[in-house]
């Protein structure tokens, strides 16, 4: 079975337990304003635009069957709405190689199977068989649920650890299918609501369901991810409600992820304005103490990832 996904991180150490090997898959059902992958959240990505890498010589525009491109002496603008992703212009471009990050034109979304993935990661899996294991990222991992398990169970034959991260916005009866096969849950927290609201009760009950399923199956290690954006995820009552759920379902170990700086490189090169300015909504160092602070005093394990 076929797997989709957009990059492969060699040796991380920001992506479960030890160092991992880390598959971002593509696809994503949610739209977090902060997100630093937009390109992730499609089956497959838009076309990816480096200007800076651009000589404005024309060719694609020459071989794109669906004039997504316009170049003039100054300026190449491009209308991804038309584009089929065939290709054409990446080939012509004297400046682009296929998925390559210092290429003008890209598409970095790879489609592969299964076990061809395995065999080209199992060289790197041998380097992190006793160190870490294998992660799978978004985008939302669980959004090809197929492939994904499919992939995990070939990564446990192995004896390889396995680790996915997840939205936990997923139906019950996905998590029932993986569980048995994942050693290290990452459960993605996107935005903690005020108790009373409906989002905040959905987040509740998924937790609830979701852990149950992961205890009965597997017992595996669980480590939620809360990522800090000031005045969006950090407020009292937010993180009020975020502690009562871990509370609840015993989940001990918490890493929150300061505000990514840089997430707007991903925005430009699909061609759209980012919704947040990030800037103002990085968390002071004092600001992520505190926030630490108030997790370790309720007996939460809380480490700071950045
Ligand atoms: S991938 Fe194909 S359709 Fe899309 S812009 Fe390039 S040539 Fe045109
Ligand atoms: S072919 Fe490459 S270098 Fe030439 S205009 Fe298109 S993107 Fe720019």
């Amino acid at each position: 079975m076929e797997i989709a996904y957009w990059a492969i991180g060699w040796l991380s150490t920001k992506d479960g337990p030890g160092n991992r090997v880390v598959v971002y898959m593509q696809g994503c059902p949610v739209r977090c304003p902060w997100c630093h992958s937009p390109h992730s959240r499609f089956d497959i990505s838009p076309l990816l635009f480096q200007k800076r890498l651009c000589h404005l010589c024309g060719k694609c525009e020459a071989v794109c069957p669906n004039q997504v491109h316009k170049v003039t002496p100054t300026e190449h603008f491009i209308d991804r709405d038309k584009c089929t992703y065939c290709g054409k212009c990446i080939f012509a471009c004297p400046y682009s190689t296929v998925a390559a990050s210092n290429s003008a034109l890209s598409i970095p979304t790879v489609r592969q199977d299964t076990s061809e993935l395995f065999e080209l990661l199992r060289p790197q899996l041998d380097l992190v068989q006793k160190s870490g294991g294998i992660t799978l990222s978004g985008g939302e991992a669980l959004l090809q649920d197929k492939a994904a398990i499919e992939f995990l169970k070939l990564c446990r034959d192995y004896q390889v650890n396995t680790c996915v991260e997840t939205s936990m916005l997923l139906p019950d009866s996905i998590y029932q299918e993986a569980a048995q096969y994942v050693d290290c849950w990452l459960l993605g927290f996107r935005q903690v609501y005020l108790p009373q609201d409906f989002e905040s009760q959905t987040v509740r009950s998924n937790c609830k369901s979701q852990v149950a399923i992961f205890r009965q199956a597997s017992n595996p290690r669980l480590i939620a991810r809360l990522p800090v954006i000031r005045e969006y995820t950090d407020r009292e009552e937010q993180l009020c409600t975020f502690r009562d759920i871990l509370l609840e379902n015993e989940i001990m170990e918490l890493e929150i992820l300061p505000c990514n700086p840089h997430m707007n490189h991903y925005y430009e090169l699909i061609g759209k304005e980012a919704e947040l300015d990030l800037n103002q909504c990085i968390p002071s160092n004092e600001e992520l103490e505190n926030i630490l602070k108030y997790f370790r005093h309720a007996g939460i394990q809380a480490t700071r990832i950045n």
